[in-house]
């Protein structure tokens, strides 16, 4: 009998009602099969239990939303409280006028916002506002970087045509002068370049920008007339308040945020500067969901709790005992962990190989000892991982490396 076996068997009534059974990053081909839960069943703080009644000490907090801890009662109570009032009406609610207020309040350049649910409601809104704001066609990326699922750019092959990426160019990070390239061969068509404060792709170290980088990409957009956006999604609300281009020395013209704002209550949001107010009041913006004021309710509670309580601090210095514990493991076992990106949102590699199945195998072991770490995707950490919760999780690591090591 498989240590999943509900996962597995819902897995397989799923699949026969549901196209791959479970799609995306959380489909199992992408992670684990057969060696990963598959479905949750609940969660409390930092932990979770799976549909066969496995704890985890959690260290990917529902890719990201958690920042709190899973059911924070202070959340909660406000997203109630405003339930009881209703959810989806007719109009927006007071909700709205404040977390927009609020949201301004905080980022250090934006004079205005506007609210979704997903994370890729706003960035493709954003190169929409670019494109709108200078009459331009294209759109420069990072390679390798993410920001959702539309055709713009999808890391999914299905449905696409050469059209959708007829104007999406892409260069390597920290290589400014391939940007630099690109602005002069496309002098004068470029509308927007998307980025995110740190390079954080799947399979692979983060990156910070080198010294130079981000500032002389916002200088190259500044002499061009380049809408700049920041890609925050991953790391907003974990690094800065204000948003993470605060702590790596640049300015955008538009932020994205989505995943900590609401602490699991579907939320996102998009800062934006003075000068593109009447492009951002052209491009149409609207979903079935994207007044609900349960979410924003919870979303001002959650900013208000992570100003109040020191939460970044607290990330930022948990994160860095974890760093710190599972470089040793690996030091103690003579396979050296790599830890890269911030300590909020590490990325974590075994070096010795290139191709992550012992990596895999490591997270395997350790979920079956009661540790959720990704093989391949950074981790993110929360306000309820105590230093207890991190040594339980370290002792897990050391415990589920071990035990690879006998098989190596
Ligand atoms: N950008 C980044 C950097 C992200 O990490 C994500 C989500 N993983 C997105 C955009 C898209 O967000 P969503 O899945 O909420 O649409």
């Amino acid at each position: 009998m498989s240590h999943y076996e509900k996962s597995l068997s819902l897995f397989e009534r799923a699949s026969k009602v549901a196209p791959g059974g479970i799609y995306g990053h959380m489909s199992p081909a992408a992670c684990l099969p057969g060696a990963s839960p598959y479905y949750a069943a609940k969660a409390d703080g930092c932990r979770y239990w799976d549909v066969d009644g496995h704890k985890y000490i959690d260290f990917m907090c529902g890719y990201g939303p958690i920042i709190l801890g899973y059911n924070h009662p202070e959340v909660d109570e406000a997203a109630a409280k405003q339930r009881e009032l209703g959810n989806c009406f007719n109009h927006p609610t007071e909700r709205f006028v404040e977390l927009v207020e609020k949201l301004v309040s905080l980022v250090d350049f934006a004079d205005w916002g506007v609210l979704a649910k997903n994370g890729g409601d706003v960035t493709t809104w954003a190169i929409q506002v670019a494109r709108e704001h200078t009459k331009r066609k294209k759109i420069i990326r990072l390679k390798g970087s993410y920001h959702g699922v539309d055709p713009w750019c999808t890391p999914g092959h299905g449905g696409l045509i050469d059209e959708d990426r007829e104007h999406i160019h892409s260069f390597a990070w920290n290589d400014l002068k391939a940007f630099q390239g690109l602005v002069e061969r496309y002098k004068g068509q470029i509308a927007g370049l998307i980025v995110s404060p740190w390079h954080h792709p799947v399979f692979a170290d983060s990156e910070f920008g080198a010294d130079g980088f981000l500032s002389g990409l916002e200088k190259i957009c500044r002499e061009n007339g380049i809408v700049l956006i920041s890609d925050d999604i991953r790391g907003g609300f974990r690094l800065n308040i204000g948003g993470s281009h605060a702590e790596y020395g640049y300015t955008p013209d538009i932020v994205c945020f989505c995943k900590a704002l609401g602490n699991g209550y579907p939320i996102s949001a998009a800062l934006g500067a003075e000068h593109l107010r009447v492009a951002a009041s052209k491009v149409f913006l609207t979903g079935s969901y994207w007044n609900s004021a349960v979410p924003m309710a919870a979303a001002l509670k959650t900013l208000e709790i992570i100003e109040r309580d020191g939460v970044i601090a607290h990330l930022k210095q948990t994160g860095q005992r974890l760093a710190d514990g599972l470089v040793k493991i690996g030091e103690k076992h003579g396979h050296r962990i790599r830890f890269s990106g911030p300590p909020a949102v590490p990325f974590y590699r075994l070096t010795e190989e290139t191709n992550f199945v012992r990596q895999q195998q490591w997270c395997a072991e350790a979920m079956k000892r009661g540790a959720f770490l990704h093989p391949h995707h950074n981790w993110f950490l929360c306000a309820a991982h105590t230093d207890a919760d991190i040594d339980a999780a370290l002792q897990i690591a050391d415990d589920a490396l071990a035990a690879c090591v006998e098989t190596w």
